[in-house]
């Protein structure tokens, strides 16, 4: 297959990091020591040598830029300080800034000043959004909504939704099909018979219950290389307590609103303290908050490889997972007083708002891979199977 070179290549990725691959020598040192190499012998210096030559869809294609966990252990041995770790941490950002037509997780990466205007923006939309479908029954309203129609609020929010979904979805499905057709992946293999159906639920099984939810790999390899910290502040802990509090809060939220739809509890009321779906909620904020608060202050003092260099991006993500897990706290403290203040209404259309943003920015943010990378894993899990068949 003819290959396409593309010389803007590694200047446009630089755009997204800092690190220089141009004084990689090949010497194949961060291959050696790289954790998560195994069977593969040229990862990562191989998309080092795409960026290097601009083989910008063969890099595009490369579900490793995935399974890396940016240990930083590449870029500490590396002879010619040429930072491969930075280097895959700015190639994932290329990446998603790739497969998004919309060029909004472009704007979020390259120009930080004016993605934080947007996700602002976003957040006052989807805040009167909430407003007006949740807003005080009793007449009352902001003067806002003298001069712009409470049909057009909610006719753009949903608008907005809709098209942010719909971007994310397409970013999804345009990385599968890139790695599907560098893997020799097609429906047939994946779908065709009962045997390669068995294959298909083995590889998900695997890259969604095994690797993205249990981090197996993560906490055995990447541990070992983590310079000494007290447990509570390890980085595969502090990412888990993340990603599950994240998870558990996404799960008590549909729930509510499940026991709500079910006629259980009346829309929009709080079930008791001790509910399990209050307490998963409870819980997993708490998770939440403390896994952002320690990767926060581990960012703050350059703790260890891996968060010595910080771009804008990563501090947006961090401040909208936080303030989502903070302001559920307030909420919930406000629901439970003797008597509802009135700050609590406010605060649950902080708390909406924040969380939605989060959700539907989630493709275009370093969040994405939260997608991405269950689907590369899938691919992973996927291909000695295909080998051997
Ligand atoms: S260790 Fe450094 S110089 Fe050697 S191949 Fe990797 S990036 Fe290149
Ligand atoms: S940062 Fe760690 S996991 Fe990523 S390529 Fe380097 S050594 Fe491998």
């Amino acid at each position: 297959m003819a290959v396409t070179v593309d010389p803007t290549l590694l200047p446009e990725l630089r755009r997204y990091g800092a690190f220089d691959v141009a004084a990689c020598f090949n010497c194949g040192n961060c291959t050696a020591v790289c954790p998560m190499t195994d069977d593969d012998a040229t990862f990562p210096r191989r998309i080092i040598r795409y960026a290097q030559v601009g083989m910008k869809s063969e890099l595009l294609a490369s579900k490793e830029l995935w399974t890396c966990y940016y240990c930083g252990e590449c870029s500490e041995t590396c002879p010619r300080q040429a930072e491969p770790g930075e280097f895959m941490a700015a190639a994932r950002r290329f990446a998603i800034a790739s497969y998004d037509r919309t060029r909004l997780a472009r704007t979020m990466y390259l120009q930080p000043l004016l993605g934080t205007a947007i996700a602002v923006m976003l957040a006052i939309v989807f805040a009167m959004f909430m407003y007006v479908d949740h807003g005080p029954q009793d007449g009352a309203t902001l003067a806002l909504f003298q001069f712009i129609p409470a049909e057009w609020i909610h006719t753009i929010g949903v608008a907005v939704m809709i098209v942010v979904g719909l971007a994310g979805l397409a970013g999804l499905a345009t990385m599968a099909r890139r790695l599907a057709r560098s893997e020799g992946v097609g429906w047939g293999t994946v779908l065709g018979s009962r045997a390669a159906l068995k294959r298909s639920v083995a590889a998900l099984w695997s890259a969604i219950g095994v690797e993205s939810i249990g981090q197996t790999r993560y906490r055995r390899d990447c541990q070992t290389y983590q310079e000494p910290v007290v447990w509570y502040r390890r980085r595969w802990l502090l990412h888990a307590l993340t990603m599950w509090g994240f998870l558990g809060l996404f799960g008590a939220t549909i729930a509510d609103y499940g026991l709500d739809l079910l006629g259980i509890k009346a829309t929009g009321t709080p079930v008791p303290i001790w509910y399990p779906v209050r307490l998963l909620g409870t819980v997993s904020g708490a998770m939440l908050v403390f896994g952002v608060s320690m990767l926060i202050l581990n960012r703050l003092q350059k703790a260890n490889r891996s968060v010595r260099k910080s771009q804008p991006a990563d501090w947006t993500l961090l401040a909208l997972l936080w303030l989502t897990g903070v302001s559920g706290f307030v909420l919930e403290l406000a629901l439970y007083l003797p008597q509802a203040p009135g700050w609590g209404y406010w605060v649950f259309l902080f708390h909406v708002a924040v969380a939605m943003e989060l959700v539907l920015l989630a493709p275009f943010m370093k969040l994405a891979h939260v997608l991405y990378r269950p689907v590369a894993l899938f691919f992973f899990a996927l291909r000695p199977a295909t080998d051997a068949g």
